[in-house]
């Protein structure tokens, strides 16, 4: 998609922090960071949001969890713990339309609300 930041930033054209990349997958530290490790795991394949995915896209979903294990472990998050998040639409405060899974960690995070 021409106007989403986020391809953007996949395709380098808009810079950001990389912290992991692989064929289906690109990682970079968020800029407005909610956490000590505040971390955006996106699919380089343009998905709106979750309401978007099909059937055909669950591997590449489930390969955003995969990932987001291996960069906790990287952050020295795993023991701690961290928090995994995917926003949808407007009650949930989503403001990119290319899904994303947020890694937050680094400090005791509050309960969910
Ligand atoms: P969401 O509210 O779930 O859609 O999350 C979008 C996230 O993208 C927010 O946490 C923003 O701070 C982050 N964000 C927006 N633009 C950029 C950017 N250029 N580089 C890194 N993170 C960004």
């Amino acid at each position: 998609m021409s106007d989403c930041i986020f391809c953007k930033i996949i395709n380098g054209e808009i810079p950001s922090t990389s912290v992991f990349q692989d064929e289906q997958t690109y990682a970079f530290r968020d800029i407005a960071p909610a956490a000590p490790t505040h971390i955006l795991i996106v699919p380089k394949q343009h998905i709106d949001s979750v309401n978007a995915m099909t059937e055909a896209d669950e591997q590449v979903i489930g390969h955003l969890f995969n990932v987001a294990r291996q960069i906790a472990a990287q952050e020295g998050l795993s023991e701690p713990g961290y928090r995994l998040i995917i926003n949808t639409n407007a009650n949930a405060g989503q403001t990119v339309f290319h899904i994303h899974l947020h890694l937050l960690g680094g400090r005791q995070l509050k309960a969910m609300g």
